[in-house]
């Protein structure tokens, strides 16, 4: 069956709800039991709020068919869920390999976290593949992936890193929140866990924070013992708030392909703007792996302004839009603009673009005054205009 279909189908329960369209949101920690006996046996579709409810099931069963995976766990954050996985992972001595293009705050979690129980990371190059063997050590024991790279979109060699990992037995771990499952089928490509960060497109609203890891048949034991552990779970409204964006996740990529891919060929002709980095133009540093692995591409990218320009300069360029707003997360209906720098912490790779860094996220607004509203920000920058 084609994608809309099975996202209109799947994790729906009718049949229990009265007919209902919707698994409605089910509050609780308490499930009774009827007699000691069920009680003794745990016999009972629920036992406790913590092991699962008809809401966070229908969540979970629904991603786990549209990933092809094993099993998934739910988390309260995108964060949460890249925790969740490297603790499943992971163990006490392990060496964990990350690429330099990752996702800011799973850095500081490798630092600040996971040093503390022991374990190592290195930082690798994005666009290393077979070269990744290299960095290998006896305990190395996780791959961790994300393509493409935050911020700077360095596409991965994924079958490569993947092929890789199982030749040495190791895990491997990609955080897919860019593409989403729709783009990049990262289990068929080899991936033992994917992250997605559900607060982006599975949202779609920029109102709630979520996090899913699904796993493979291998590494699903692990994830669940270790989620089962820790009990970190969404809302229950959170998880409702997700399947209904669900329904329309196609619709919603397609339009942030289209639009993202129009913003970026028309930003790429703007003289202020030196190169853009959106993984289906060829000045992305991976294109060619993006057209081979990728079904499609979404509508967040960066670009790097021409060299020249002051702080100053590009404060009059930001300040003063009117449709894009400045701040983090993206994957919502209203279009956003970060400037980014990844000087500070990159150690694997040097970042040095030249000019400025900015990240766009393309919302639902009308292209023309999208284009109108950055036009008129780039004449700022160049001094001209209001
Ligand atoms: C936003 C994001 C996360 C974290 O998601 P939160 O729900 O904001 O914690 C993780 N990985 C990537 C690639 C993201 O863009």
């Amino acid at each position: 069956m084609g994608i809309g279909t099975r996202l209109a189908q799947l994790g729906r329960t009718s049949d229990v709800h009265y007919g209902f369209v919707n698994t409605p949101v089910y509050r609780g920690s308490t499930v009774l039991f009827k007699t000691l006996d069920d009680l003794e046996h745990q016999r009972a579709r629920y036992t406790y709020g913590t092991a699962g409810t008809p809401t966070i099931e229908s969540l979970e069963s629904a991603w786990t068919a549209l990933t092809g995976a094993a099993g998934t766990a739910l988390t309260p954050s995108g964060l949460g869920a890249v925790a969740l996985a490297l603790l499943a992972a992971l163990k006490h001595k392990d060496h964990l390999l990350m690429p330099d293009s990752v996702y800011q705050p799973t850095r500081s979690l490798c630092g600040h976290l996971l040093e503390k129980f022991g374990i190592e990371t290195t930082y690798y190059d994005p666009l290393l593949g077979e070269g990744l063997a290299a960095l290998l050590k006896p305990n190395t024991s996780t791959i961790f992936l994300e393509s493409p790279g935050s911020q700077s979109f360095e596409v991965q060699d994924v079958p490569a890193i993947c092929a890789l990992a199982q030749r040495h037995g190791l895990t491997t771990i990609i955080d897919n929140t860019w593409a989403t499952p729709l783009f990049f089928r990262a289990h068929a490509h080899g991936c033992d866990l994917t992250v997605e960060a559900g607060t982006k497109y599975l949202s779609g609203h920029s109102d709630i924070l979520l996090g899913l890891v699904s796993a493979n048949a291998r590494l699903w034991p692990a994830l669940k013992r270790t989620y089962q552990s820790m009990a970190m779970l969404p809302g229950a409204e959170d998880c409702y708030l997700a399947l209904r964006g669900m329904r329309t996740l196609h619709i919603r990529l397609q339009e942030a392909e289209s639009r993202g891919l129009q913003m970026a060929e028309w930003l790429g002709a703007q003289p202020e703007v030196d190169r853009v980095l959106h993984p289906a133009l060829p000045s992305c540093p991976g294109h060619r792996l993006w057209q081979r692995d990728f079904e499609g591409s979404t509508g967040v990218f960066s670009i790097i302004l021409r060299p020249g320009y002051g702080r100053e300069d590009l404060a009059r360029m930001l300040d003063q839009l009117s449709i894009f707003g400045m701040g983090y997360s993206w994957g919502g209906f209203e279009s956003l603009i970060i400037p980014f720098d990844c000087r500070p912490y990159r150690t694997a790779t040097t970042w040095n673009p030249g000019g400025f860094a900015l990240r766009l996220q393309i919302g639902l607004e009308d292209l023309a005054d999208l284009q109108a509203d950055l036009r008129a920000g780039l004449d700022r920058l160049r001094g001209m205009g209001a």
